[in-house]
């Protein structure tokens, strides 16, 4: 039987049903404003891999998944009084019911394509609030709750046990987590709302004994989980970020109204990250199931790479190890679409099968070891077993995994007359007439099909979504795989070098316009594409095609600022780099000029928008002729290739482009190297689209953060600063 680490319990324990052959699970669901992020979703993944171990196994699971829908506020938010649906509906015009609505719809169809069972009931917290507010009386009854004002909270020192989960139970620590001040009616910090008073001209309220207001977050987790697997249930899932204070809560909810224990174990599942830290939106380095899509990605590639982990251990997601997994995920189709078109075995194998059967099981049932039963479902692939047999394992296995390899024959289906040109290749090669077998296996190809030689017979599958993507362009995932020619010498004079991400439209005026104005120079324009979606990725790879001198280069996705212009540093071949920002247009000559100023072997940047500060933390644009400054806007920024070898590179961690500039500037000052402005030079500023399209909180938000990283490497070094300023 499944055994799994129980957070209350902290050891293993072996799932044992309280009612036999049949266990109740709850999952926290998703909160409904937006997409759920890859992240959130490898949290449903683990629930989805208990509940098919468990049903692998003869347990039948009763499975309740909730909705977070339209007017609960998470505690953080509560205090601080936004609701994110009313918040995302306002921005859209539409009913918050709306847009609950539609991102249930997106969030189920995603299950859907991860091949996640879907759960026995749905419940929407919107539909349950009678059920939280008879939970509240009875808290209140029982004196584990105190109504002040409108507003009714959890007694937290009236519950002992309190803490036992997260282990979170001193005031310190709780002091510690909560970030904001302390709301004055509460008898004390650690107490929790369980309702609250609606404020004046709020839509979404409720009645209650105490007015008109809304529930807490984690009431509704009580209420729902308790109204429909009982008072006493087998296992509650989440993310370890729900651990406290929202399964502490609940804890401290339902077993004060249950009077007792109420689940049996608790599971949660550790953190997707993607750049070492904690996937989540506000952290800006969320990505959902669309994205992956759109790289033409199986989903199930997702699946398969959160099988390479423990649901216990963090896991960093990458581009690079998504496209490892949709490989491997590939391979693994393949061979069991192989195996499928063997001939059917009379006999023999089922001793086998029950063998390997029981190892997985083993490691299934070892806390959840999916990179373990993936290790072995390879094993058994690789292993000298009749393909038919391989084949009966692994679909076996496949309940448990859910790769959908059942279904692989039918999505490599193809015509009879494919088949019918595959058959006419074939004869071609038995006649040993090479040349016309290969001229009619390009056919194939065009036509968007894979030849597979197996077992003495050829096949034609179609290609999937990421093998055609893989064919129109390859695409990078970081700037590390891309070489370094910084120590190569100078093939040309100039590399242009723009980073397009969207706005074709400003990609097309900028490249046209720097282009135009070459003159006699040999110029060469490196574009990184970075993950556009709006056809400017079409549109450069057709320019690149006719224009010899563009060479572009895409991404799988959208790259921080700092690294899609390393790819662009690490492979200029030019004696001077010119980076442009897609917002500019060059309106004259622009290289010649850059050129005489940079011929000053002192001088290390050059460009038209200079900054100069007297503090390095506030920022000026002198008016006025050619002259130092202390640091050079991205604009345009110009600079000698040779210097590369000494300044570096840029920083990745500046995802965002604002003050990645004025860091880069200070790299060249270090070195020595001075910064010189000419006003004069033909560039002239357009719309700053990728600024405009962000509102004002987002700005700041991310400037702040890049500003921080500035400081914090060149805040005390005002000997860097130009003399005019000092
Ligand atoms: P939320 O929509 O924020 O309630 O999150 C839904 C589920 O995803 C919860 O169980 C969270 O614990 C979980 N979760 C949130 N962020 C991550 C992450 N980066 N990796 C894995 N699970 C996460
Ligand atoms: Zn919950």
């Amino acid at each position: 039987m499944l055994r799994i680490y129980d957070t209350l319990a902290k050891r293993l324990s072996t799932i044992q049903p309280l009612e036999p052959g049949r266990v109740g699970m709850y999952t926290c669901g998703p909160t409904v404003y937006r997409d759920a992020h890859v992240g959130n979703l490898r949290s449903y993944m683990m629930a989805d891999w208990i509940r098919r171990a468990l049903e692998f196994q003869g347990v039948s699971v009763h499975h309740v998944k909730n909705i977070t829908d339209v007017g609960h506020m998470r505690q953080e938010a509560l205090e601080r009084g936004g609701d994110k649906v009313i918040a995302e509906a306002r921005a859209h015009g539409m009913a918050p019911q709306e847009i609950a609505r539609h991102y249930t719809d997106r969030f189920l169809s995603h299950e859907r394509s991860l091949n996640i069972l879907p759960a026995d009931q749905y419940p929407k917290a919107t539909d349950h609030v009678p059920d939280m507010i008879a939970i509240i009386q009875d808290l209140l009854r029982a004196g584990h709750a105190y109504a002040v004002a409108g507003n009714v909270y959890y007694d937290v020192s009236s519950f002992e046990e309190y803490g036992k989960l997260s282990g979170n139970t001193g005031d310190q620590g709780l002091r510690e987590a909560v970030r904001i001040e302390p709301d004055p009616l509460k008898k004390d910090p650690r107490d929790f709302t369980l309702w609250k008073l609606g404020e004046p001209g709020r839509d979404l309220v409720w009645d209650s004994p105490w007015g008109k207001g809304f529930p807490g977050w984690h009431i509704e987790c009580s209420a729902m989980s308790l109204k429909y697997l009982g008072a006493r249930f087998d296992i509650h899932t989440g993310g370890v970020d729900n651990i406290f204070p929202h399964h502490e809560d609940e804890i401290a909810q339902s077993e004060g109204f249950a009077r007792g224990p109420v689940v049996t174990t608790w599971v949660h599942g550790q953190h997707l990250l993607a750049d070492g830290v904690k996937m989540a939106k506000s952290a800006g380095n969320s990505f959902t199931l669309a994205d992956v899509e759109s790289q033409g990605i199986d989903p199930l590639a997702l699946r398969y790479l959160c099988m390479t982990a423990r649901y216990s251990a963090r896991l960093d997601f990458t581009f690079t190890s998504l496209k490892a997994a949709q490989r491997g995920l590939l391979r693994l189709q393949n061979s069991v679409w192989e195996w499928g078109r063997l001939p059917e075995a009379n006999s023999g194998g089922e001793s086998a099968i029950l063998e390997w059967e029981a190892r997985f099981l083993d490691r299934v049932n070892d806390n959840l070891d999916m990179p373990g039963a993936l290790a072995l479902s390879w094993k058994v692939a690789r292993a000298a077993l009749p393909g038919r047999v391989k084949l009966a394992a692994l679909l076996r296995f496949d309940r448990v995994l859910g790769l959908g390899l059942a279904d692989v024959a039918g999505r490599y289906e193809v015509t009879e007359e494919t088949i019918a040109s595959v058959e006419h290749r074939s004869a071609h090669r038995r006649n040993r007439e090479y040349d016309e077998a290969d001229a009619h296996r390009i056919e194939i190809e065009r036509e968007g099909f894979v030849l597979q030689d197996a077992t003495g017979e050829t096949r034609a599958r179609p290609k999937t979504a990421w093998e055609r993507r893989e064919d129109a362009w390859p695409s990078i995932s970081s700037s590390s795989e891309v070489e370094s020619l910084i120590d190569r010498a100078d093939e040309v004079d100039f590399t242009i070098a723009i980073v397009a991400s969207n706005y074709l439209d400003d990609a097309r005026r900028c490249l046209k316009s720097a282009l135009r104005w070459v003159g006699n120079s040999a110029v060469e324009a490196v574009v990184v594409d970075n993950c556009s979606t709006d056809g400017a990725s079409e549109w450069l790879e057709e320019r690149a095609k006719t224009d010899a001198r563009l060479r572009v280069i895409h991404t799988d996705h959208a790259l921080g600022e700092g690294a899609a212009r390393n790819i662009i540093l690490r492979q200029a071949r030019g004696r001077i780099v010119v980076m442009l920002d897609t917002s500019v247009e060059v309106t004259g000559d622009l290289c010649g000029p850059i050129a005489s100023i940079l011929a000053d072997e002192s001088i290390g940047v050059a460009g038209p928008f200079g900054l100069t500060t007297s503090d390095i933390r506030t920022f000026h644009e002198p008016r006025g002729r050619t002259g130092d400054v202390d640091a050079m806007q991205a604009y345009c920024f110009a600079f000698r290739r040779s210097c590369l070898a000494d300044v570096g590179l840029m920083r990745e961690s500046f995802r965002f482009y604002r003050n990645l500039d004025i860091d880069y500037s200070f790299h060249f000052k270090d070195k020595g190297y001075r910064i010189v402005a000419d006003p004069g030079l033909p560039v002239r500023l357009r719309e700053h689209r990728v600024w405009s399209a962000l509102d004002e909180d987002e700005r700041d938000e991310l400037s702040r953060k890049n500003f921080t990283r500035f400081l914090a490497r060149w805040g005390k070094r005002l000997d860097l600063l130009t003399s005019s300023e000092r």
